[in-house]
């Protein structure tokens, strides 16, 4: 199978390299014959390649099994005319990457703001919403029609909300608490998201085993902290999965641990929920679990389930002691010492 790495910015390349050091043990205890590539993207491509993410970068994602996505500080780049594309969105939309799928669960001994069991997935719409391509609106998904007067579009269409359900009620299924919640806006954005619910119905019906209710995004909010035991998979639109799977991963113990899976018709790609975290660049002090996690989703996306609990297995026993942590867990290892210690776990299983 092969794999291509996208080290990105800020922290992206040492945890990108801490993921490789953890895919490779994987490999070796399982063989499951991987081959690595890797390319630049962002700054480092902007630099040799004149864009953030150069075209063959692009076409050589489309032709491997899967891509380890480094984060990326798309907020820092020129604009798109000079060459400061965000490599996320463009691999998104190129390669149709439609869900998001974020899962958030407590792990023992990692501590949280709030001790209350925890095991929910976020599955997050990829390409709509607040964040649709802006092309598909002559250039602007966002405009000022007159000075002091912003607009933005919300885009929400019955297939994108079709397949997302049926996404999120595939996962649910292979889960015991067998619940999806549909996170929603619909008193207030009556036509988008009540075109959103409608096709979430739709699903549903078709998974009558499946406890299906709907939660205004408000109330879900308050909700994940009150009572998140209450969650178990959550289907919503971009910006508000955006948003509350990053509450999910405070919740489960920081934005270090928040895995995630881009998944689409054809491919997948492993990408943190987090950001390039530039305050931490090249100071090995960045928790590659979150990236780690991802890597494990797409092995176990492409078939590989015993490497991919084996490094799940691995990160879990790692976070039970703080001797074994990175400091943002309140540990003392640094992030290439942490991948070399989850790869030592996997070759001992
Ligand atoms: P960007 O501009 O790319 O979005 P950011 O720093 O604004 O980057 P994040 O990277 O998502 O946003 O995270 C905010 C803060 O959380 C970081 O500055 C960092 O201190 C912390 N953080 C995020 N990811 C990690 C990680 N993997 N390990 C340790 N700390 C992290």
């Amino acid at each position: 199978m092969k794999i291509l790495l996208l080290p990105g910015d800020g922290i992206g390349p040492e945890i990108v390299a801490a993921t490789h050091t953890v895919l490779a043990a994987a490999d070796a205890r399982f063989n499951l014959s991987l081959q690595f590539s890797q390319a630049d993207i962002g700054f480092a491509a902007l630099k040799t390649h004149g864009t953030t993410i150069p075209d063959p970068v692009i076409a050589a994602a489309k032709s491997v099994a899967g891509v380890v996505l480094g984060p990326v500080s798309h907020n820092a780049y020129p604009p798109v005319a000079q060459g400061g594309r965000n490599p996320s969105g463009v691999l998104r939309r190129e390669l149709e990457l439609y869900a998001n799928i974020r899962p958030a669960r407590g792990r023992p001994g990692v501590p949280r703001p709030i001790a209350a069991p925890l095991d929910m997935i976020v599955v997050r719409e990829n390409l709509e919403g607040f964040y649709a391509d802006r092309n598909m609106f002559a250039g602007a998904g966002e405009f000022m029609p007159e000075p002091g007067v912003a607009l933005a579009l919300r885009k929400v269409t019955a297939k994108a909300s079709k397949r997302i359900a049926e996404a999120a009620f595939d996962l649910a299924q292979a889960r015991p608490a067998l619940r999806v919640a549909a996170v929603h806006k619909a008193n207030v954005m009556r036509m988008s998201d009540g075109l959103f619910l409608d096709e979430v119905r739709a699903v549903a019906a078709r998974y009558p085993q499946i406890r299906y209710e709907e939660v205004l995004v408000d109330a879900a909010a308050a909700l994940m902290v009150r009572d998140p035991a209450r969650f178990d998979v959550i289907v919503t639109t971009n910006m508000f999965g955006d948003i509350l799977s990053d509450l999910a991963a405070e919740m489960a113990g920081g934005l270090g641990l928040g895995a995630s899976l881009n998944l689409g018709p054809d491919f997948a790609v492993a990408q943190a929920q987090h950001g390039s975290a530039p305050d931490l660049a090249d100071t090995d002090r960045a928790n590659p679990t979150a990236l780690i996690g991802s890597a494990a989703m797409l092995l176990r996306h492409l078939g590989a389930a015993d490497a991919a609990a084996a490094i799940e297995t691995a990160i879990d026993t790692a976070l039970l002691s703080p001797n074994t942590r990175t400091p943002d867990l309140g540990g003392q290892i640094g992030t290439h010492a942490f991948a070399h210690h989850l790869a030592r776990l996997i070759s001992e299983v």
